[in-house]
């Protein structure tokens, strides 16, 4: 194949897809790295025992989510404030911290979303592909499970907004992934059929699992480093004979869909 007479669009992944869903955290945008920043300033004044060799530990634990309260979010369970008051007071209570009450939570907030969102950098490779994605005629937006402004902002700090719209989040319509509906909302958004869609996250569950329920191409995306939540080998062999793809960068994403026109 080569430039002159491109492949048709979706051709790698078995199956044609005539457009791209993105995750934001962690899939265009570096969160992990985002929440390192923010984790390091909220402890340095509500947990100052803490020293830097267990910050990574701490990251650990805010990412794993033990209570569960951000998924309980994107159920409509709770609110947003709900869930991070929560999650703060989880991490003063396994470090040893005095728990936060609402004056506090409200100083703990503004120190973490402060360090959160100057910190925020899209992922090295990410424009890059979103340009080889678009140039080569594939319809691009974002699906997030946070809120739609919230996203569009951080997209704009990061300089992706331009080409990729955040299309769905979590307010959209109440519930995020991976209830089919915000999927297959995205993909109504996007205008390309659900079948003709991949959708790229770095959770395998509620990204590429939910993805290929609602009747997407998933793409999970396995980035270097911890994962945030254990994957046992047997739910892997699972998720990839359930027709999910697995990448360890966005740079993979051309061919995996068969858009790699260098070939
Ligand atoms: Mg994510």
């Amino acid at each position: 194949m080569t430039a002159d007479a491109p492949a048709r669009a979706g051709e790698g992944a078995g199956r044609p897809v005539d457009g791209v869903l993105l995750d934001i955290d962690d899939t265009l945008v570096d969160t992990r790295g985002a929440f390192a920043v923010a984790l390091t300033a909220a402890a340095s004044a509500f947990l100052p025992h803490v020293t830097a060799d267990r910050h990574a530990e701490m990251l650990q634990v805010w990412r794993a989510d033990g209570g569960d309260h951000y998924r309980r979010y994107t159920r409509g369970e709770i609110g947003y404030r709900d869930q991070r008051f929560a999650r703060a007071n989880e991490l003063q209570r396994v470090f040893g911290g005095e728990p936060l009450d609402d004056q506090a939570y409200a100083r703990w907030d503004a120190i973490f979303e402060d360090g959160f969102a100057g910190a925020w950098a899209a992922h090295e490779e990410a424009s890059e592909v979103v340009d080889r994605l678009l140039d080569h005629g594939l319809a691009v937006g974002a699906l997030s499970n946070a809120g739609v402004e919230y996203q569009t902002t951080k997209l704009r700090r990061v300089g992706l907004a331009d080409r990729v719209e955040v299309l769905v989040g979590v307010d959209t319509l109440g519930v995020g992934k991976p209830d089919p509906a915000v999927f297959l909302e995205a993909c109504r958004r996007l205008g390309t059929e659900p079948a003709r869609t991949a959708y790229v996250g770095d959770e395998l569950d509620v990204d590429a699992l939910g993805a290929v329920a609602a009747g997407l191409v998933g793409v999970w995306v396995d980035r270097p480093g911890p994962r945030r939540v254990d994957v046992p080998p047997e739910d892997l062999t699972a998720a990839r004979a359930a027709g999910v793809h697995v990448v360890t960068t966005l740079a993979e994403l051309p061919v995996v869909l068969g858009v790699d026109v260098r070939g």
